[in-house]
């Protein structure tokens, strides 16, 4: 019998914990609203003590979590939601405090590098070495995995947050983020699309302007990554991406954007699988974090 892992997705709106080993054995599964550190963290220990009188005690706990966050175990902050602006949240020991409630190894990483890792292992970059995996919903992140492992470097990428070209005689819009403006994020998160449209970004019609420029955004932003980290492949997730139209519209400005420079058959004729959603769909989130508890374990000596 497989042995199970615990994975806690934790977002900035909600938080979903389940129990298992993989896509194929999901135990159970738990969901609820991302209210203040002390509700949350002892609704999610609360349902992993349930679990285990159930199924008994899982070997780790992986935690994929919105951020910015320390991911660095040897840092005295390791496991800690650490300069994010949501209130009650700043320098909160997720990972620590958990860990030490359930007494098991704790694997912590972005919410995006935990898809990017859970894409690897079950979804659309199996076999890959390098591979980016990007959301775009309430904000934009990126995870990479670059050479079979996954990048932290200084603290972890932040590829919402890069500056992009922003012409605004056509798109005036001031952007979204309280640090940069009109960063990558600012410009292209599902909030700044609700801003500057004056509806939810889900609301608009397909054939809206709106998706047109979104697509511009992504891809300039897609251009620089392929061009500074030379991934295999790009998935896209986020409930923004739930848009079908978005992907050949994206796939077509790359191409455009790049102009046959990077000379390789997945961008120049294959590009229909180069940028791709997640295999797990919107189940990669939490799957992540189990990978992430896996990944937690056959780490320890
Ligand atoms: P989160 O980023 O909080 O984990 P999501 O990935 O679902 O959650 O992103 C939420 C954002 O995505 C919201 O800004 C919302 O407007 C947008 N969104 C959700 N569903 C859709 C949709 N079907 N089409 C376009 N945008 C959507
Ligand atoms: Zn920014």
């Amino acid at each position: 019998m497989s042995k199970l892992f615990g994975g806690i997705e934790a977002g900035g709106t909600k938080f979903v914990c389940a129990v298992g080993s993989g896509p194929d054995d999901i135990r159970a599964e738990l969901r609820f609203p991302t209210t203040t550190p002390d509700e949350v963290i002892n609704q999610a220990v609360a349902f992993f003590q349930e679990q285990a009188a159930v199924y008994g005690a899982v070997a780790a706990l992986g935690i994929a979590s919105f951020g910015p966050v320390d991911p660095n175990p040897h840092s005295a902050t390791y496991g800690f939601i650490t300069s994010t602006p949501k209130p009650g949240w700043a320098q909160v020991d997720l990972a620590g405090e958990i860990g030490r409630r359930l007494r098991v190894p704790v694997g912590f990483d972005t919410d995006v590098n935990g898809a990017a890792l859970g894409e690897w292992r079950w979804g659309a970059a199996q076999g890959l070495d390098t591979f980016i995996y990007l959301t775009i919903g309430t904000g934009i992140g990126g995870g990479v995995i670059a050479n079979n492992k996954l990048i932290h470097g200084l603290l972890h990428p932040e590829m919402g947050h890069i500056r992009l070209p922003h012409d605004r005689q056509a798109d005036p819009y001031a952007g979204h983020c309280p640090y940069h403006g009109d960063c990558f994020e600012g410009l292209a998160c599902g909030p700044a699309m609700g801003d500057r449209w004056q509806q939810p970004a889900e609301s608009l019609p397909g054939d809206h302007p709106a998706w047109e420029l979104e697509a511009h955004y992504l891809a300039l932003a897609l251009q620089s990554f392929i061009c500074t980290l030379s991934p295999q492949r790009i998935i896209l997730g986020g409930g923004v991406m739930s848009q079908p139209q978005l992907f050949p519209m994206v796939r077509r400005k790359v191409q455009e954007l790049l102009n046959h420079y990077v000379q390789h058959p997945a961008i120049l004729t294959d590009i229909d699988s180069y940028i791709v959603p997640p295999g797990l769909g919107n189940r990669a989130g939490v799957l992540g974090a189990i990978a992430l508890g896996q990944q937690k374990l056959a780490e320890q000596p």
